[in-house]
């Protein structure tokens, strides 16, 4: 696929790198740069006003040699096969790296969901499943909400899903309500395993995580849960942004108040005592960490020179391209990388799946221990192979993932 996209010419980029460093054969290096499945539909639906719009989605499976395919389900205006392809690409080496049986899918829906209205989103999202239905199952390939879709984006999925199977299928999609076979700890797992990741990078750096001045840019699923959990363990969130723009108060903004304004008014705008911000200032703040947590491409060539912070944790997928990701090598900047820091949400997603597919539900204590563990033992395999073999964190971690599929991919042989 030749591509004008800056996420799918970076995946590309980044896995050839690896490749070379891990000298996989040329067969099998061929095999894992192009996705298994891509599929394009139309969405038609009916809108409020009684006018059909039609919407373009997709559903691509990057891989399926260690399991049925896992990832997200995004609604953007930006969303395009080559995103989506990237997008895939990453959650193969992401679920690789964490030790799930599973490879790695994403889909979306080119929308602007900001302007629909609910009644609209249910079409669009019952439509969409009708028309991925073929690809997608338990045993298959298990979506989960991504930018703006969520527990109710799952629902509406799985009960479209289950009518046309003709019994109730829980697994078919992670991120569900609680109700509807969801697990505890999954609308919290994103954030959480970004927010253990910040407090291990604290724990090299700095032994001390008390006080540390954090900068987070997205307030949604993931940004809001690590600026909630970091604000608890003693953290100063200086600065915080969405799409509406950012807030700044280098006393540290008060987290309860920031939590209760954004479950009031949905945006940061209004927020009071703070100076307002732009999303790209967010960068270039005197802090010690910032987290990216809204959408791709946000640290780059342009303004990598002006992070201030030793710490950058990827909550978002891709937001350091390739010529920054140098920059801030060179900086000696402390760099988490996506396929890492935003792991605990597959990782719950995968404890939701077991538990779907045993009807049997763990405690909240037993999954957050498990959380824990996985997370604290990845980022210590991934230092110990950074330290090793003297490579910055992003490429230990995908030697890690890309080396066990190229593995599990020998194994298995080409059929026929
Ligand atoms: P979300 O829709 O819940 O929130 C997105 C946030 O980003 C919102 O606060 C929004 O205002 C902000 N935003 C959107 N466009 C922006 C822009 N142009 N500038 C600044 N802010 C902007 O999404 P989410 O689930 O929190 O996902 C955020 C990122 O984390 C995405 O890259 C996603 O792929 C990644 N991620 C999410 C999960 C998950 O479990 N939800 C798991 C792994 C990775």
């Amino acid at each position: 696929m030749k591509s004008n996209n800056v996420l799918y010419e970076t995946a590309l980029k980044q896995f050839d790198a690896v490749a070379a460093i891990l000298n996989i054969e040329d067969g099998i290096r061929e095999r894992m740069r192009n996705p298994k499945r891509s599929l394009i539909v139309s969405v038609p639906i009916k809108m409020d006003t009684g006018k059909t719009r039609v919407f373009k989605g997709y559903r691509v499976q990057h891989d399926i040699t260690l399991g049925p395919s896992k990832g997200g389900i995004r609604y953007h205006p930006n969303v395009d096969l080559e995103e989506v392809s990237a997008l895939a690409m990453l959650m193969t080496w992401k679920c690789a790296l964490m030790h799930m049986p599973y490879g790695g899918a994403k889909g979306g829906v080119q929308c602007s969901p900001e302007e629909m209205s609910q009644g609209e989103l249910e079409r669009l999202t019952r439509r969409y499943t009708t028309e991925i239905v073929q690809m997608i199952g338990p045993d298959k390939d298990i979506p989960a909400p991504d930018l703006y879709t969520n527990s109710q984006t799952m629902a509406w999925m799985m009960d479209t899903y289950s009518m046309q199977q003709g019994n109730t299928v829980p697994g078919v999609v992670t991120g569900k309500p609680l109700l509807l076979g969801g697990s505890l700890g999954r609308a919290e797992g994103t954030g959480r395993g970004v927010s253990y990741m910040v407090m291990e990078a604290a724990r090299v750096l700095y032994k001390e995580l008390r006080g540390l001045r954090i900068a987070i840019q997205g307030m949604g699923n993931v940004g809001s849960v690590a600026a909630r959990d970091l604000y608890e363990q003693g953290c100063n969130i200086v600065a915080v942004a969405d799409v509406s723009g950012g807030a700044y108060n280098p006393k540290g903004i008060l987290v309860p108040y920031l939590m209760h304004h954004l479950k009031e008014h949905k945006h940061l705008a209004g927020l009071r005592d703070v100076d307002v911000i732009t999303n790209e200032e967010l960068f270039e703040l005197d802090c010690d960490v910032i987290v990216p947590a809204a959408i791709e491409g946000q640290i780059t060539e342009k303004n990598a020179d002006k992070v201030k912070a030793k710490i950058v944790v990827e909550g978002a997928n891709g937001p350091t391209t390739p010529e920054a990701d140098k920059i801030l090598q060179d900086k000696k900047v402390f760099l988490v990388p996506d396929i890492l820091a935003n792991a605990g949400g597959v990782t719950v997603s995968y404890f939701e799946w077991v538990q779907d597919i045993q009807y049997y539900f763990w405690s909240e204590e037993d999954i957050q221990k498990k959380l824990k563990e996985v997370m604290l033992s990845t980022f210590n395999r991934v230092l110990a192979l950074s330290n090793k073999q003297g490579v910055d964190l992003r490429t230990a971690a995908l030697m890690l993932g890309i080396g066990r599929v190229a593995e599990a991919k020998t194994l298995r042989g080409l059929y026929p």
